[in-house]
């Protein structure tokens, strides 16, 4: 590690600033890093070490250029106190339809983006699922629910312990922890940084800025969820908590000097400029890591990517290998109904529904580690018997995922040449 970076580091952005109200109030996380660097002696170490990491990864990056998808196992830890705060599934299912919309740049008000940063806006190929088996290897929706007679949890993580009214952890190294309460008013949400206590690690939302349909407005495009999954793979923010005085940084060069962080909505377009950035193009005041209104925020940028990758290839590598995403091989022994044979085979198999034809067919497989590689969906029909074509598949063993509208079942199959 050069001299240069850790006096950086020290000087800068590990000791937080006085944090304001009003900062720590949108998003509580540089007030949970503090927490962090006073409870945890070896915290600063690891974040360093994973900062030199990023910056070697990040050198790679710019001749190879070869970073792929990676999927995340998201379990979601309800915790209520009373009815409206225990959210249904399908805003949870939002939640993560947002994460996957922004992350893989799907997003169509991407296209709002200034044409000056229209090159740097990035699919960052990182994607999200629901937990299908739990830390034992069972069986699971991937959401947990808990009552609490706690009304309102602050930002110190206790809603991430049982014995404080949450629910504790699943393994951080093998699956993203969200919790979803009702957090102190006024904070939306916040995460940890990588490195931290294995017991304190994932992002913590507010039951009411979650998801999409039914979350309260301007805070209801689920993009709560994406700055704060954006701070739990190492992005800081965009302005470099650094209290105005432009000496800060977000550790990216492709994003503007930023003085502060920028409320509210602005039109497509907007030049903003500020004490950092004086001229035009100005301020990239819809970057996700920024602090305006879920509709005024669509982009990351290549090197906010890189640094995100480079959080799942080094520190949270774990993920890379966690199956959390597939369905437990109990739960495909259960449905004795479809069948799909020979298997192993060259990559073309018949998928047999048994004695009631099909309606519909939705058929998602995926890659031992949980990536998804093939999808398509079936409408109308009646018959039995299909032909699965997984020719274009690498050989290997892959879960296949079918909806047949009576029944939802998994299979392992083989494709061997
Ligand atoms: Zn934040």
């Amino acid at each position: 590690m050069s001299k240069y970076l850790f006096l950086f580091f020290l000087s800068c952005c590990f000791i937080p600033a006085a944090v304001s109200a009003q900062e720590a109030d949108r998003c509580g996380t540089q007030h949970i890093h503090g927490l962090q660097l006073q409870q945890n002696p070896g915290f600063m170490i690891r974040r360093l070490q994973q900062e030199q990491f990023t910056q070697d990864f990040a050198a790679r990056q710019k001749s190879m250029r070869t970073m792929s998808v990676i999927t995340i196992p998201v379990v979601f830890h309800v915790v209520f106190e009373n009815a409206a705060e225990n959210i249904p599934d399908f805003r949870l299912d939002s939640q993560l339809v947002a994460l996957n919309r922004d992350y893989r740049k799907l997003n169509s008000d991407v296209s709002n983006v200034p044409s000056v940063w229209q090159s740097l806006a990035s699919d960052c190929e990182i994607q999200f699922c629901r937990a299908g088996t739990d830390p034992n290897g069972n069986a699971t929706s991937g959401i947990t629910r808990t009552g609490t007679t706690v009304t309102a949890f602050p930002v110190d993580n206790s809603v991430m312990f049982a014995a404080s009214g949450g629910h504790d952890i699943w393994d951080r190294d093998k699956y993203l922890n969200i919790w979803i309460c009702d957090l102190v008013s006024g904070t939306l949400g916040y995460a940890a940084f990588p490195g931290g206590s294995p017991s304190t690690d994932g992002v913590v939302l507010d039951y009411s800025y979650t998801g999409t349909t039914g979350a309260t407005a301007p805070y209801n495009k689920g993009r709560s969820g994406t700055h704060e999954v954006g701070h739990w793979l190492n992005l800081e923010h965009i302005w470099g908590n650094d209290g105005g005085s432009c000496s800060g940084t977000d550790y990216c060069t492709d994003t503007p000097n930023q003085g502060n962080w920028n409320f509210t909505c602005h039109s497509p377009n907007t030049v903003i400029t500020d004490n950092c950035s004086p001229n035009a193009p100005g301020i990239m005041w819809m970057n996700y890591m920024d602090y305006t209104d879920d509709a005024c925020m669509y982009m990351f940028t290549y090197e906010q990517k890189v640094r995100m990758q480079a959080t799942l290839n080094g520190i949270r590598s774990g993920i890379l290998t966690s199956n959390g995403c597939v369905v437990s091989v109990a739960e495909q022994e259960a449905g004795q109904t479809l069948r799909i044979f020979p298997s192993p085979s060259s990559g073309l198999f018949t998928l047999h529904t048994g004695s009631i034809p099909a309606q519909e067919l939705d058929i998602h497989v995926y890659t031992m580690p949980g990536q998804q590689v093939y999808h398509r969906r079936l409408e109308a029909l009646h018959e039995k018997e299909f032909t699965l074509d997984l020719t274009e598949l690498a050989s290997g063993m892959y879960f296949v995922q079918v909806n047949t509208g009576a029944e939802k079942v998994t299979r392992k199959v083989i494709i061997r040449r």
